[in-house]
């Protein structure tokens, strides 16, 4: 049976973040077409990979186009994604000139024998395989330039939705690190999550998103995940990793292993969720935060979408 799940990142809903139709739409319309490639026989790693490239090519959402910006005014983008079945996986972080973080980290995995690359030797090897180019401000949207100056002023670091890593106070902060997970027709199960990370984070800070075991990680025999919220968390907790050893391991399901390792999360100050399906097809979207903006197709075959706890359609 397949199955799948989106996220486009989690955070607090700023007071004047109500309206949230446009991002709605998009993630339905996201869902949909992986969906119907699911439906069509596309293998997990294929539909994760091109969710992931929609929703980067989305300025809504903190990835690719409209992706935040460092201390500096650049975009510095990390991305990752992994194969369930082989543990194939590759990830790129802090790359300006790539358009499509996703594509390279899926080259990375199929076209290389590395798994990670950063900064300036990721951009060589995207030019080397031949993947699409672009200069820095083709991923920079004036929103993104208008809360990088919020906290310029305020002096803080900014989760991509709100002012989690000093004393919290809202911002209208715009949600998000994407993600994608999925099961094909034939149990496969594939994870891909592409980040812009923190506003006004340090040049060269790496978040989780990238990191293969912490904010992105799959494997058939367990569970397929992706994370959003605030990395330096997620990695301490070994958040992918944390899920796949409890169900592996303990015998817990996903359900459980997911909650207990957010609760992880949530122990040592961090704020986030995750999206997770397992090798049964059941799924998990938990988070502690108020919203996740996440849609999914369930057993019912139908997408769903949701941001708050209960504002599901
Ligand atoms: N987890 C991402 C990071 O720390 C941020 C996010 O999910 O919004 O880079």
């Amino acid at each position: 049976m397949i199955r799948l799940a989106i996220h486009g990142g989690a955070g607090d809903l700023a007071a004047d973040q109500t309206d949230t139709r446009e991002h709605r739409a998009a993630l339905r319309r996201i869902a949909e077409e992986g969906r119907a490639l699911l439906q069509a026989g596309a293998s997990s790693l294929d539909v994760v990979e091109r969710m992931v490239v929609r929703l980067e090519d989305c300025p809504l959402f903190n990835a690719g186009i409209g992706a935040v910006l460092n201390r500096d005014g650049m975009p510095e983008l990390d991305a990752a994604i992994m194969d369930g079945r082989t543990r194939a996986c590759g990830a790129v972080a802090g790359v300006m000139r790539v358009k499509n973080p996703v594509r390279l980290a899926r080259a990375v995995m199929e076209r290389s024998p590395h798994v990670m690359f950063m900064g300036s030797g990721a951009e060589a090897l995207n030019r080397e395989l031949g993947l699409d180019e672009v200069t820095p401000d083709y991923f920079i949207t004036e929103e993104r330039f208008r809360q990088l100056k919020q906290a310029h002023a305020r002096g803080v670091i900014v989760l991509d939705h709100e002012a989690a890593f000093t004393p919290a106070e809202p911002t209208s902060g715009g949600f998000g690190t994407v993600g994608a997970v999925a099961r094909d027709a034939e149990g496969r199960l594939a994870a891909a999550t592409s980040t812009g990370g923190l506003t006004n984070k340090h040049p060269g800070r790496i978040g989780d998103t990238p990191l293969i075991g912490a904010g992105t990680f799959a494997d058939d025999r367990s569970a397929a995940v992706s994370c959003t919220g605030t990395g330096e968390c997620f990695i301490r907790v070994g958040f992918g990793f944390e899920v796949h050893a409890r169900m592996s391991y303990c015998n817990w399901t996903l359900e459980r292993a997911c909650r207990e390792a957010l609760e992880d999360v949530r122990r040592l100050g961090g704020r986030g969720g995750c999206i997770a399906i397992d090798h049964e097809g059941n799924l998990a979207l938990p988070f502690n935060s108020t919203a996740m903006y996440r849609a999914w197709m369930g057993a019912d075959g139908v997408i769903h979408v949701g941001i708050g706890t209960d504002d599901v359609d």
